[in-house]
């Protein structure tokens, strides 16, 4: 069964003391409010990443970075190498989130070895996908998830799969407050783990989380966690207001099996 879980994905936002207070808030909740069903984690800007993954220890949270390398250590200034996270204490990364794609042009070859670095350094990447809204409208976005996953994760045997987490990101509803329906996110994702076993195995497609991410908030949440090929969300702007990331979390719990 495929891991269940609740991500803020806090982008570049929220300086030290307000990182550190919302960190604090959710391990407050989560000693008081047990989770059996997910797994929750926060995606810091770099700078708090050493600071996130201290007020986690020994808690219930885990830390992920928003981006890395996908070289080695060496001259790449401006850069963040998967040692580095993991010598940070760092426990996944997002890769190919559709900002990283479409503002700073990383292609699909980028993020494949970005992919593959990660996992060399025993880091779980959060793999995100996701169309834009003229291919959406055109038709085409099954055929451009599609052609992502392929370029990202055909190379991987099937025993590493299940440690790569997908996440469908429509483009359309990053930020935007518009979000996918149900009905159009269950689909889409149901086509992903479809395609994941033609990769690898039902089985193994079975095992892989895969996220919706796309304006998802405490108001529409409980109707997209609830879909059978949903395993939780990733979460930009209600992931960084306490309440609404609480309340998130809450409902993670209550319906994600
Ligand atoms: C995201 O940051 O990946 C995201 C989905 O943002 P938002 O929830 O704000 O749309």
């Amino acid at each position: 069964m495929a891991r269940k879980i609740v991500a803020g994905n806090w982008k570049m936002n929220l300086n030290l003391a307000e990182g550190a207070a919302l960190v604090k808030a959710a391990n407050d909740y989560l000693n008081a409010n047990p989770v059996k069903h997910i797994d929750v984690i926060v995606a810091p800007p770099a700078h708090q990443l050493v600071q996130t993954v201290k007020l986690a220890t020994n808690t219930k949270l885990s830390t992920v970075a928003q981006n890395m390398a996908a070289h080695e250590n060496g001259a790449y200034t401006g850069e963040i190498s998967a040692s580095m996270l993991v010598d940070a204490g760092v426990e996944l990364v997002i890769v190919g989130h559709s900002e990283r794609r479409e503002i700073f042009g990383e292609d699909d070859a980028l993020l494949e070895q970005k992919l593959h670095k990660a996992l060399e350094h025993g880091l779980y990447p959060i793999f995100c996908v996701g169309e834009t809204l003229e291919q959406r409208k055109a038709g085409e976005h099954f055929k451009h998830i599609e052609n992502q996953l392929q370029a990202g994760l055909s190379k991987f045997a099937a025993d590493q799969l299940p440690q790569i987490i997908i996440a469908y990101e429509p483009i359309w509803a990053i930020g935007t407050g518009e979000t996918a329906s149900n009905e159009q996110a269950q689909e889409m994702h149901a086509f992903i783990r479809k395609h994941l076993a033609t990769i690898s195995n039902a089985a193994v497609a079975d095992e892989v989380s895969i996220l919706y991410g796309g304006s998802v908030k405490p108001a529409n949440a409980r109707g997209l966690f609830g879909q059978p090929d949903i395993d939780g969300g990733l979460i930009g702007g209600a992931s960084i207001q306490i309440d609404s990331f609480l309340e998130l979390i809450k409902i993670g719990e209550d319906i994600l099996r």
